[in-house]
């Protein structure tokens, strides 16, 4: 899995925000390369930039220079459609708050992305019950989101995430809300999930003791990313 493109790749990304008369540099040539099936953690104070160079990542946000690489593809001269069409098929998301549509099942949440994209309903829900199986909340497919617990939310959110089989999923403090021992388990599950799919993970977390159960740790320095060792 070194050889070969990686899956994400940031290239020197800068990204400054105009305060008033002056202005704030938030990312200062950023790079990062994700290979397949690598799960790297995040891990910076607040307001270092986690989630901004998540956004970029993500294709969310746009860089003020450098390039964003999907699977090797360059993102910066797409337009909003191209990137709109480039998030929803390569990259997954999973939020601190899980952002699941509160009308809708656990199930028709993790199948909607499917749908959007085109696939068949029967197809999608199939996908989804397999991957509500493999997140081990299979039983609980048919309730809606406010009858979930806060892990099973979130494992519904990263089930969702990878509905599409993405290249790439961004998790910014997906297990921040959470208690220690859910934490534990729902990071456990998308280790699993990782591992088998192939995904490159790039996961925002405070939590140290999971970020050193990752690949490797990166931290932000001034807007650059630094590697980070523990122990
Ligand atoms: P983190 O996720 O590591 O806490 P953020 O990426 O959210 O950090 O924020 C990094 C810095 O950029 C902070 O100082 C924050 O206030 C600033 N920032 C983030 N988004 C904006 C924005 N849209 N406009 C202006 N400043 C922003
Ligand atoms: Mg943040």
């Amino acid at each position: 899995m070194t050889s070969g493109k990686p899956s994400l790749k940031l290239d020197k990304v800068e990204r400054h925000y105009r305060e008033g008369e002056s202005r704030l540099t938030v990312l200062a040539g950023a790079d990062v390369e994700i290979a397949p099936g690598e799960m790297v953690a995040l891990v910076a104070p607040s307001g270092a930039g986690k989630s901004t160079l998540l956004h970029i990542a993500g294709l969310l946000d746009r860089p003020d220079a450098g390039e964003v690489y999907v699977n090797g593809e360059a993102c910066g001269s797409l337009d909003d459609a191209g990137r709109t069409a480039m998030r929803r098929e390569t990259i997954g998301f999973v939020y601190q708050f899980h952002h699941l549509l509160p009308e809708f099942s656990a199930l028709e949440n993790v199948m909607l992305p499917q749908m959007i994209r085109g696939l068949s309903q029967k197809v999608a829900a199939e996908r989804a019950r397999q991957l509500l199986d493999y997140m081990r909340i299979g039983p609980r497919a048919e309730h809606r989101p406010a009858e979930l617990s806060g892990g099973e939310q979130q494992r519904v959110a990263i089930a969702r995430a990878v509905a599409n089989s993405p290249y790439v999923l961004l998790a910014d403090e997906p297990t921040g809300n959470l208690d220690p021992e859910t934490a534990h388990y729902v990071f456990d599950a998308l280790t699993a999930l990782v591992r088998q799919s192939g995904v490159a993970a790039l996961i925002a977390t405070h939590n140290h003791e999971l970020a050193a159960k990752m690949d490797r740790a990166i931290s932000l320095d001034h807007g650059r990313v630094v590697p980070l060792q523990f122990g």
